[in-house]
């Protein structure tokens, strides 16, 4: 057994089995990712389009590749064809540039629109009132090729447990309530991504139903991009 498999196993022991285990190997290399497929992970996360089709290519066609990083409308097209989850929306155009990627591909891409609920001024994603605009759109209407699949947020980087379970509380009521006044017969609304390294049990006490854990199974990397 590896370390990466010893930490992944023991990652999964902490995350009830309703939650699922994105495994984020950004910057890691593609045999470290083998480590974790062989002990049966099958969902990574990655935050380089580039890097995520290199990998897509290269790997297992069984994996499931969840996008979590900042998307360039430019780089939609490299994983279009077979991105399982994009967990990072944060404008209303770039969700209008992947449903024209994934008609393309004649395919639905399944999407989470990302909150900015943290105190930083530099992380991505939309306020509450952005996204009610956008949903009762008629541009929103015509968009046939993309599913929200539910809402992706990063707590402030602290140490503060308080004020991160005050934010992964606000995200939780954040999905409440758009189930309600939008998707509540959609089931496929349903995923509240949250928690990472440092704060997945607190994020799964708050109703998370999906982590992104990176580190604590592929240890820290040289680069935090
Ligand atoms: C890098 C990254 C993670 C994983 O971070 P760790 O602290 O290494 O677990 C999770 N989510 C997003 C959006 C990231 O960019």
């Amino acid at each position: 057994m590896t370390i990466t498999q010893t930490n992944l196993l023991q990652i999964r022991q902490q995350i009830p089995s309703q939650v699922t285990l994105v495994a984020v190997s950004k910057t890691k290399p593609m045999p470290l990712l083998m480590e974790v497929y062989e002990v049966g992970q099958r969902i990574f996360g990655e935050n380089k389009a580039l890097e995520m089709r290199d990998k897509h290519e290269a790997l297992p066609k069984d994996i499931q590749w969840h996008f979590i990083g900042h998307l360039q409308t430019n780089k939609i097209k490299y994983i279009a064809p077979f991105v399982a989850l994009i967990h990072s929306v944060d404008s209303f155009k770039l969700l209008q540039e992947i449903d024209k990627a994934a008609k393309k591909c004649e395919r639905v891409i399944p999407c989470l629109l990302q909150f900015y609920i943290a105190e930083e001024e530099t992380k991505f994603g939309f306020d509450l009132d952005e996204v009610n605009v956008m949903l009762n759109s008629t541009e929103f209407l015509e968009l046939n090729s993309i599913e929200i699949a539910g809402v992706m947020g990063m707590a402030t980087y602290t140490d503060d447990q308080k004020q991160i379970a005050k934010e992964f509380k606000q995200l939780t009521s954040i999905f409440h309530l758009l189930k309600d006044q939008y998707f509540s017969h959609q089931s496929n609304f349903k995923e509240i991504s949250m928690g990472m390294t440092e704060d997945f049990p607190l994020a799964i006490n708050e109703g998370s139903t999906m982590v992104r854990v990176g580190s604590a199974i592929f240890g820290s990397r040289n680069y935090n991009p």
